[in-house]
């Protein structure tokens, strides 16, 4: 198959703006398409060599391909480089200058055409994957050679497709289930086939191969792929209500509520000692995490599986979850050993999709979540996600306020009757998120007053990870526990902190200090430090203002941080009051009603 028509079909698609008239063009041009290199045509249409969880790179970098056009064009560097900064778009560079006819060959000097071998499909596909896959010492001219070779032969037009495909700029807009309704209208015509050929895309969500399979076997063909440990599954996702009374409604009124984690999704692929990550898009992340590998390897108990949870950064010295934004760090090429030393990821498991053999997609949720605390032995680093069976509305609250104190979004609500299935690539009401939907500031610092404190661990071994805060109550001339603070304090406050509290340790809580968590050391309620936090919450685990908003909650201070000021200006009972905090719960809950 030539890759000209190729080339005319990206062009006219280029110029269409229905989605119908796109689908239309795509249903002729597989119609033409022998079935040997079906695949190769629906990846260069994709603008990709592989399905993205292979994680093979295309992207050749501009610089290189400017250099292969200056060869392949015989023009100059200069001329190349200002041309691209008019035009903004390498694609038609390459057209441009391969329209002159090339000057200084002894062959244009005869009035020998040049280029009269042909692209075929097959020679542009696996060019390109040369491309992409040489490396090592050398590969860089390998590279610039190949390309130039291509281009040589090339017709203006087909450069364009050529080059924008190697700089990763195809930009087509074909989205996957458009190519999903012309392979169905192509090679079957019927709508339930469509439904068919998702469903299996759901399980191989690899495009090319699918093609191949229609345009060689049929549907027969399709029928046999089963879920494979190494290729993922696309990911079931919820629906989003904010009225937990109408979540139990949806529920019939029972489910499994478990802690909504702020970090980023994973689908652990095990087979053997060999471990693979997927993200929430599929693409493959294993490099950027060797740390849940590790874990997984140890703690999956089972030789195949695809078991599915949330990563979360942890502060390594007070073990407190971070926010999202910490996992970025894990994100780049180099330095993921650094970001690893300082941000710890624990996985936390809520999902069993296969296990040796058996497809647990097809099961209802409590099975998935047996099958899940079978097979994994819970440790460092790996959990599982907290979950609880959820039959009233307080206690859904409760649980959110929970999950919201630990430094989670929310809770998501599943469903456990018997459709609870795991529906892949879907948005259901079988999942439920509830998640703050407002994010209150707390613009105030407070004045809070050390009760206790918690041991240090990694970098903070022999000083303190963690110290237990809390507010002064007048009524009862008590002091309540608030939260748990960890972060915001440096090397320094560190090394201080045990010859700053020690004159406080006693071997028990203090009878003025109501807490409900147990503290490593207690301490005499003495040294006031300046707290800011993101906001307020109801949290069953903080005694400060119990039942006050809520019967069965105190008040709790997400994300709480030091702000490098010690108050020993201030007396214990000088500390911010339960009453003041009330006040700014309620004025942070008006701000979201207005809001
Ligand atoms: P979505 O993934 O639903 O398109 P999104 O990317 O904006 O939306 P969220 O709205 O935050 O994500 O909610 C869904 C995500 O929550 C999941 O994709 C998953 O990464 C994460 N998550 C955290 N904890 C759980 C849990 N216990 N069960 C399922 N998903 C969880």
């Amino acid at each position: 198959m030539k890759y000209s028509i190729l080339a005319d079909l990206f062009e006219r698609i280029e110029n269409t703006t229905k989605r119908i008239e796109m689908t239309a063009l795509l249903v002729e041009l597989f119609k033409k398409t022998p079935s040997d290199v079906v695949d190769l045509v629906v990846y260069l249409t994709q603008g990709k060599l592989r399905p993205d969880y292979e994680g093979v790179e295309l992207g050749l970098g501009e610089k290189l391909v400017m250099r292969a056009i200056t060869l392949a064009s015989g023009g100059s560097l200069k001329d190349i480089e200002n041309m691209y900064k008019k035009l903004g778009d390498l694609g038609l560079v390459a057209e441009r200058v391969l329209a002159t006819p090339k000057t200084g060959s002894i062959l244009s000097f005869l009035g020998i055409d040049e280029s009269s071998r042909e692209l075929t499909v097959k020679r542009v596909y696996n060019t390109l994957l040369k491309i992409a896959k040489a490396s090592g010492e050398g590969a860089q001219d390998a590279k610039i050679s190949l390309l130039t070779g291509l281009l040589k032969d090339a017709s203006p037009k087909e450069a364009k497709y050529i080059v924008r495909t190697i700089i990763g700029k195809l930009r087509l807009g074909i989205a996957d289930m458009t190519i999903l309704d012309a392979l169905a209208i192509a090679y079957g015509g019927l709508k339930s086939y469509r439904e068919y050929i998702e469903r299996v895309y759901n399980i191989h969500p690899d495009l090319g191969y699918i093609a191949k399979v229609l345009a060689t076997e049929g549907l027969d063909g399709l029928r046999k792929i089963k879920i494979t440990v190494g290729v993922p599954l696309q990911p079931m996702l919820a629906e989003r209500l904010n009225d937990p009374t109408e979540i139990l409604s949806k529920m019939n009124g029972e489910c499994l509520a478990e802690f909504k984690y702020d970090g980023e999704r994973m689908q652990i692929h095990k087979n053997g000692d060999k471990i693979l990550l997927f993200s929430r898009r599929l693409e493959n992340i294993t490099n950027h995490y060797p740390d849940v590998c590790e874990v997984a390897r140890k703690h999956i108990k089972a030789k195949e599986a695809i078991v599915e949870g949330e990563g979360v950064a942890i502060n390594p010295d007070t073990g407190e979850m971070l926010p999202f934004q910490e996992l970025m760090h894990r994100r780049r090429k180099y330095g993921v050993k650094e970001a690893m030393e300082k941000y710890p990821v624990t996985i936390f498991l809520f999902d069993c999709l296969y296990v040796d053999g058996e497809d647990f997609t097809v099961k209802p949720l409590p099975e998935r979540r047996r099958k899940l605390e079978e097979i994994v032995e819970t440790g460092e680093g790996i959990q599982l996600a907290e979950a609880k069976f959820i039959k009233d509305l307080k206690n859904l609250e409760l649980f959110f306020e929970e999950a919201i104190t630990e430094g989670c979004e929310g809770i998501m609500c599943k469903s456990i009757g018997p459709q609870s299935i795991y529906q892949m690539g879907a948005r259901g009401w079988l999942w439920i998120k509830y998640k703050r939907d407002y994010r209150g500031e707390m613009t105030d610092t407070v004045d809070l007053v050390v009760v206790g404190a918690f041991h240090g661990r990694g970098r903070r071994a022999g000083t303190y990870g963690a110290l237990l805060m809390a507010a002064y109550n007048p009524e009862t001339d008590t002091f309540q526990t608030v939260c748990k603070v960890g972060s915001g304090f440096t090397d320094e406050d560190l090394e201080k902190l045990p010859e700053i509290l020690k004159p406080y340790i006693i071997p028990h809580k203090h009878p003025r200090v109501e807490s409900k968590m147990d503290a490593d050391v207690w301490l005499v309620p003495a040294v006031v430090l300046e707290v800011i936090g993101a906001e307020l919450t109801l949290s069953p685990l903080h005694t400060c203002a119990y039942g006050a908003i809520r019967e069965d909650a105190g008040l709790a201070i997400r994300f709480p941080r030091f702000t490098g000021r010690y108050r020993f200006d201030k007396s214990p009972e000088q500390a911010t009051t339960i009453t003041e905090l009330i006040e700014m719960f309620k004025g942070q809950r008006k701000k979201h009603l207005k809001g």
